[in-house]
């Protein structure tokens, strides 16, 4: 939305701009922790509030304000979550009128100077109200002497002044400073809770709005009450009063992030029409196809932030859901699909028309992206050739089915074509049997609850000596998210008979400990006891596979096993594998050597 939209449309965002905690939506956490902080009589000096831009930070801050110098109708009040809005301090905080609430954007006065006289003021007691209160919002725009001379105040600061902070980038904020202040972090609204919220304006305005629209609405807001208030005042606007989804539709126009991420989708999914289709139907709506691009390559990004444990930042959860399925193809897809979408963002540049090089480079990507990667087939070819795992010798083993340990077998690791799904199903003998064999061997050591002596089904359940086992087991029962899951988050610190001590990282995987020890536990039919520790642990599995990757990549050239790689592609050649650094040597075009070479990436 451009600032001439926000302006222009602004007057439901004031209106409803919320003046009290209680009408502050989707801030629960916030409110709970100040709440028992004024219960206890334990409120800090200083408050820093972050969240994107548009969350109501500004907003908190004066509802902050208002409850820590209201003094109630009667004037007999004390601090309080819910400012009465009477008084003449909550009125005056209202109007940004009041003498001893300040209000500075550090965004336009960044000077020491500037921090110097509030420090001056800070020594002098409030005019009329209990506290002094100095809101500074982008606080992180202060320079450095600005926050060396603020550090010295927040040290020892007075008893009867206290500071709020607001910051879009908490990162740029010093440590010493933070150390010092009460965090709060506020929330996108969740789509639902922003749905039922504009609803109830609607209603209140005389806006009749199917539905749809104001989900769309919620949706394309991203979490921001400011911005989704706008665009209902805008909608509102031009309809007059009537608000229909496909309005709605055509007012957001330009490509959405979840129609970019609906394109990555198809293309991982290997579906080119779609892929083709959804980016024309972007273009008509009139996104530019650089930016497409670019948007798509940031997306990447932060799905492979996601794949690998770490944390992709505030993200509206919509989009984090779709952003984790794909993560789930793995570090390794994801980082060749980044290679080719930057090198086709470089071509674009160059290209006579940047709408056909995209399509161009969004047909490759679903050419290429469901394919197995080099390591998948490394893999593949190294179980071929020794079907055992390490721990079982190759005795009087019974098993009907286990792989043949000769040839390596061309015939499995083929290329799906491009338009079969895109799961990242090993090519590999079938899982099963590899369990199997494992078993034989450590139902020994295992010993299951029911000692029956040859008993099929229940009684052969698998067994594991790592981490990497149970993901693959997992990944095997067709358990996708599980074996993701498992992937990204856990760092192994013990593992023992039904004993896993592990380390949980990343966001949303609490849960995880206690669902790996039931799904353990049912399929082996044994309970097993999986702990969390605070610290230790080595990689996650996700990281260890991006760390074998990246040796692969390097170690590539030399491998033996590549030959064999390039076979499984049809007509690839192993002249293009040597080297990348000259992509100027422009072989004939053959989109075989580009493959290959993608490969060698
Ligand atoms: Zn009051």
């Amino acid at each position: 939305m451009s600032d001439n939209q926000t302006t222009a449309y602004r007057v439901l965002a004031r209106k409803y701009r919320p003046d009290s905690f209680e009408t502050l939506i989707g801030q629960d956490a916030l409110v709970r922790t100040l709440s028992n902080a004024l219960e206890l009589g334990r409120l800090a000096h200083a408050f820093v509030l972050t969240g994107v831009r548009g969350i109501g930070k500004t907003s908190t801050a004066r509802i902050l304000a208002r409850g820590l110098n209201c003094e109630g109708a009667d004037g007999t009040g004390g601090p309080t979550l819910n400012p009465c809005g009477v008084c003449q301090h909550c009125r005056d905080i209202a109007d940004s009128r009041h003498i001893d609430v300040l209000e500075m954007d550090a965004a336009s006065n960044t000077g020491v100077d500037d921090v110097r006289e509030i420090i001056d003021g800070a020594n002098y007691r409030p005019v009329s109200a209990r506290f002094k209160i100095y809101i500074i919002d982008e606080v992180h725009m202060l320079s450095r002497n600005a926050f060396n001379a603020l550090l010295k105040t927040l040290e020892e600061p007075p008893d009867n002044v206290k500071f709020i902070f607001a910051t879009t980038e908490i990162r740029k904020v010093p440590v010493t400073i933070l150390s010092r202040c009460q965090r709060f972090d506020l929330r996108r609204v969740p789509n639902e809770l922003m749905t039922t919220h504009l609803a109830r304006i609607a209603k209140a305005e005389g806006i009749s709005a199917e539905d749809g629209a104001l989900i769309q609405i919620s949706r394309a807001s991203e979490g921001s009450v400011r911005d989704a208030l706008s665009l209902l005042d805008q909608a509102a606007a031009m309809g007059a009063d009537k608000i229909d989804e496909a309005s709605i539709i055509t007012m957001l126009g330009q490509a959405e992030t979840s129609q970019v991420i609906a394109i990555l989708e198809a293309c991982f999914a290997g579906q080119t029409a779609e892929a083709v289709n959804l980016f024309l139907s972007a273009d008509a709506g009139g996104a530019e196809a650089e930016t497409m691009l670019a948007d798509m390559l940031d997306l990447l990004h932060q799905a492979s932030l996601i794949a690998a444990g770490a944390s992709p930042g505030d993200l509206p959860e919509d989009q984090l859901s779709q952003l984790r399925a794909i993560a789930d193809m793995g570090i390794a897809k994801l980082g060749r699909a980044w290679q080719m979408m930057l090198h086709g963002h470089r071509e674009l540049k160059d290209a006579p028309s940047p709408k056909a090089a995209a399509q161009m480079v969004l047909i490759r990507l679903a050419h290429l992206a469901p394919m197995p990667t080099p390591a998948d087939i490394i893999k593949t070819l190294q179980e071929d050739k020794a079907p055992a795992s390490p721990a079982v010798p190759e005795t009087s083993s019974p098993a009907p089915s286990s792989p043949a340990p000769s040839s390596p077998a061309p015939s499995s690791p083929v290329p799906s074509s491009p338009e079969s799904s895109s799961s990242e199903v090993p090519p590999a003998p079938p899982p099963e049997t590899a369990l199997q064999t494992t078993n034989n061997e450590q139902a020994v050591t295992a010993a299951p609850p029911a000692p029956s002596a040859d008993m099929p089904a229940k009684s052969d359940a698998p067994s594991f000596a790592s981490l990497r086992d149970i993901a693959d087991y997992f990944d095997a029962q067709n358990e996708k998210i599980l074996n993701a899951r498992i992937k990204r988050h856990l760092r192994v610190v013990s593992f023992g008979q039904h004993k896993l001590e592990v380390v949980v990282v990343g966001d949303n995987a609490e849960d995880l400990p206690q669902q790996l020890a039931k799904s353990l536990s049912t399929a082996t039919g044994a309970p097993w006891l999986v702990s969390v520790c605070e610290t230790g642990g080595g990689k996650t599995l996700a990281e260890e596979d991006l760390e074998i990757q990246n040796k692969e990549k390097s170690a590539a050239a030399d491998l033996p096993l590549v030959a064999s790689v390039l076979e499984a592609f049809e007509g690839a050649e192993i002249t293009a594998i040597k080297q990348n650094d000259d992509e100027d040597d422009a072989p004939q075009a053959s989109e075989n050597i580009e493959l290959a070479r993608e490969i060698s990436n």
